[in-house]
């Protein structure tokens, strides 16, 4: 026996917390609190709940005593600290008996009776004793039941109410000690030692003379959260009998769908409705009440927050915020910032059945389905038929980035979350899954081959979930993005209470556009080089490349300058009034030339050159190890014409952009730094460029240089670098490639491994790795600010967009950070939660 049970009833007084009796014991409270109709319940704390698990029973007499009036028929229910943690399942009607049976026959009829028993010896069988269903299913009648437990359990079925609700608090404080059980909300983030508390409530029957019956409503779309009654009834019922015997339930309002509780209980419909509004001011949410009718008066037995989806919970907090119920920072808090990627892009239906071919990485969020196509051509000639399509490779090059701009999705089998198709993927918008192991691409052949061996060929469908990572057989239907009033009321309080900055890594216009959309402090990183992947571009650009002389060099360059000055010039006049950090050219010069024989020969064709020349000349640029060759401001140092253009066009974009009404300040990031000198020698050289501007043009403008801190040397001589750089732009992405020697492109291939192993807790290029790159962002934000205070500190990686790489930089004093445009809700959303 125990000594403390701490069995509390649930009144208005009772010392009840959801730390100690769970969150349905607190909620019950409220509900009493509030006067709704609330059977009598009584609360079982966790550390009881604990001692029966152990074995040690306390007096369940004792309990019993606390209920009045005779028979008496139990619920018990389980009540977690957090409703997601879940826990077992309700057990109804414990205390049924032959006696209450006999009872119950004289009151509500024979047939009720024998149903109620019926259930019940069922229930405690299979549910509670854990015997086998299939003997049960013969089984119609209380005798007929009983017999085969009698026979299975060799016993007489306990018709003592205390033994009976004995057999069951121990089942379901043993079900909560299980390891599946355990795993499960573990997942969901319940701390290993998590308690379960248990409600057991005097029964309310559903099921009798007159009106009776039970059902679960609520009073939101669960889909859109707009204030919608739906919820299912069904007479002479139970417990969640409604839900889960759809046929023979009804809806509660009423329409064309045949009758409804609103016009068989009036009533009964307009207090339910009564006690919605209660509860959402009360409980401070949109509740979902279970409910039994019994003999036409309404019992109240139980609420839990409306389960709803991404764009449901967002226009909930924002509609009880609006109305004064919660506050805005409240608002803010109760949603998580991923949520709102959900809303920006298409996502699976989640009531649709899908197989899963294979699994990849998450590259970017959202869904698309469509037929597979495995090149750039026969992804635009899909585009030109209106055809969704899923442009699959094994890796992407810039060759392939016209057929990701006329794809619906993009799937390679190679590839992390940093790979060349996945930063490319996210600023477009498009749903990407990188890295799916269990699958092999033929690209000459067309087609894809499962791990299982089964062939998937060019014009098959698939569906592609960018947010999971799941590769799906067929089109699988979707759901479509939502950016409701909501979403814009969210936005707008995360703008008043953040303190960082948000700016997006925007290299066109339509990103830029995308950008202004979702309010954006200015663009953090404009990668010039997606300019030139266009595909009269890209030929300029291979001219350029190409050139073997001085003269010919410049007259290509001379071709891409007012590409590139256009391209500005709108660019500035879209972000008018904001900053625009423009990066010089930073991939390796031969990420530009074809790397199959088509694209070889087209190029041969253009240049006018023999094809064998060609080759060898793209072959000889080829590099051992390209991400750590001849990019960035070394090629700003080997051929600094094309620094120089691009900073020409800078200039004369901002004079024309300035001449159009635009409000300028260009900004100008070096790529790849690794030392002052580098930095010294391309700012002279771009400083000329600037005077020549401003004396053709007869103009003054200013602009700021920075650095992008990429490298871990660039981190360690940051003090050095910032005294000639007016900011100092992180990009994490090749400085986690660097700080761990991993490359971004293929850690893909590993990384699931490593993760398992526990070797790292996270893929570094998703999280940043606060540990390591995080201790050479602090060191390099340090250095720099000592050196120069007004240095502005930034972050520009691809974790620009994670609500911990945002906090953390929050703290370590930086300005702002940038991340692709379909980010920035959740940067703003996650800024503003870190300061509340
Ligand atoms: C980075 O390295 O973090 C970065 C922003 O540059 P990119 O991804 O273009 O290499
Ligand atoms: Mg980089």
């Amino acid at each position: 026996m125990l000594d403390t049970p701490g069995f509390t009833p649930i009144t208005p007084t009772a010392d009840i917390s959801a730390e100690r009796h769970g969150s349905r014991a607190k909620c019950l409270q409220r509900l009493v609190r509030m006067d709704l109709s609330v059977p009598q319940t009584v609360a079982i704390p966790f550390n009881t709940v604990r001692a029966i698990a152990g074995g040690k029973m306390p007096d369940l007499n004792h309990l019993i005593g606390l209920f009045e009036g005779q028979p008496l028929l139990l619920s018990v229910r389980s009540s977690s600290q957090t409703p997601d943690w879940g826990g077992p399942g309700a057990v109804l009607n414990i205390g049924m008996n032959d006696k209450a049976h006999a009872w119950l026959s004289n009151t509500l009829g024979d047939c009720v009776a024998d149903e109620i028993y019926l259930r019940f010896i069922r229930s405690f069988s299979i549910e509670v004793m854990r015997l086998d269903e299939e003997p049960f299913d013969e089984a119609t009648t209380p005798a007929a039941a009983r017999a085969v437990y009698e026979e299975e359990m060799d016993a007489p079925f306990p018709q003592d109410i205390a033994a009976q609700l004995s057999v069951v608090l121990q089942s379901m404080a043993r079900a909560w000690d299980g390891t599946s059980a355990r795993l499960l909300r573990q997942a969901k983030g319940a701390p290993a030692d998590a308690g379960l508390g248990l409600v057991v409530q005097r029964m309310a029957q559903g099921m009798g003379p007159g009106q009776s019956g039970a059902g679960v409503v609520q009073f939101i779309s669960p889909t859109t959260g707009e204030p919608q009654v739906t919820g299912r009834y069904m007479g002479q019922a139970m417990g969640r009998d409604a839900l889960r015997n759809r046929e023979n339930a009804i809806y509660l309002t009423r329409d064309d769908r045949g009758p409804s509780l609103e016009e068989l209980l009036p009533e009964v419909y307009a207090e339910l409705l009564e006690v919605g509004a209660r509860c959402r001011i009360r409980l401070r949410e949109e509740m979902q009440v279970e409910f039994t009718i019994d003999q036409g008066r309404l019992a109240v037995l139980d609420a839990v927050r409306c389960p709803r989806d991404a764009r449901a919970s967002v226009a909930t907090a924002a509609a009880l915020a609006r109305d004064g119920i919660i506050p805005r920072s409240e608002a803010l808090l109760r949603i998580a910032p991923e949520t709102l990627s959900r809303l920006l892009h298409r996502q699976i239906d989640p009531s649709a059945r899908a197989t899963v071919l294979a699994r990849g990485i998450a590259a970017s969020p959202g869904a698309a389905a469509g037929k597979l196509v495995f090149d750039s051509a026969t992804a635009q000639a899909s585009l030109s038929r209106d055809e969704p399509c899923i442009l699959v490779r094994r890796e992407t090059t810039p060759d392939d980035v016209r057929g990701m701009h006329a794809a619906d999705g993009v799937l390679t089998e190679r590839g992390g979350t940093t790979s060349h198709a996945a930063v490319i993927a996210r600023g477009l918008g498009l749903p990407c899954v990188t890295g799916a192991t269990g699958l092999t691409v033929d690209e000459k052949k067309r087609c894809i081959t499962l791990a299982n061996g089964t062939r998937l060929r060019e014009g098959d469908e698939v569906t592609i979930d960018g947010s999971t990572g799941e590769v799906l057989a067929g089109r699988v239907p979707t759901s479509e993005p939502a950016l409701d009033g909501a979403f814009g009321d969210l936005m707008k309080w995360s703008d008043d209470v953040r303190d960082i900055g948000i700016r997006a890594n925007a290299d066109t216009v339509a990103d830029a556009t995308l950008s202004r959309t979702f309010g954006v402090d200015g663009i953090g990183l404009c990668r010039t080089e997606h300019m030139f992947f266009d595909g009269s571009r890209l030929t300029v650009m291979r001219e350029m490349i190409f050139a073997e002389t001085p003269p010919d060099r410049a007259a290509a360059l001379e071709r891409l300058l007012p590409m590139q000055r256009d391209d500005f010039t709108e660019l500035f006049k879209l972000m008018s009034g904001l900053p625009v950090c423009i990066r010089l050219l930073d991939p390796p010069l031969h990420e530009f030339l074809p790397s199959q024989t088509e694209g070889i020969r087209a190029l041969a064709e253009a240049l006018d050159r023999p094809l064998s020349e060609v080759k060898a000349r793209i072959e000889s640029m080829q590099e051992y190890n390209p991400m750590l060759g001849m990019r960035g401001v070394r090629l700003g140092i080997a051929v600094p014409e094309i620094y120089e253009m691009q900073a020409r066009a800078i200039f004369e974009a901002t004079v024309a952009a300035r001449a159009d009404g635009a409000e300028v300040c260009p900004e100008i990031m070096i790529p790849l730094v690794t030392a002052r000198r580098e930095v010294e020698l391309v700012k002279r050289r771009i400083d000329a460029i600037a005077g020549a501007v401003r004396a053709e043009t007869d103009s003054t403008f200013e602009y700021r240089l920075g650095v992008m801190v990429e490298t871990p040397r660039a981190a360690l001589r940051a003090g050095e670098i910032a005294e000639t750089a007016a900011f100092l732009s992180f990009g994490t992405n090749d400085l986690t490639q660097m700080t761990y020697g991993l490359s971004r492109d293929d850690a893909g291939r590993f990384m699931s491994a490593y993760v398992n192993e526990g070797v790292y807790p996270e893929d570094p290029f998703g999280t940043l790795d606060v540990d390591g790159v995080g201790e050479l962002l602090l060191l390099g934000a340090s250095r720099g600010r000592k050196a120069r205070p007004d240095v502005t500190l930034a972050l520009c990686g691809e974790h620009g967009g994670s609500p911990e790489a945002i906090a953390f930089c929050r703290l370590a004093g930086f300005d702002y950070v940038s991340c692709s445009p379909f980010r920035v809700p959740v940067a703003k959303l996650a800024a503003a939660q870190a300061t509340l």
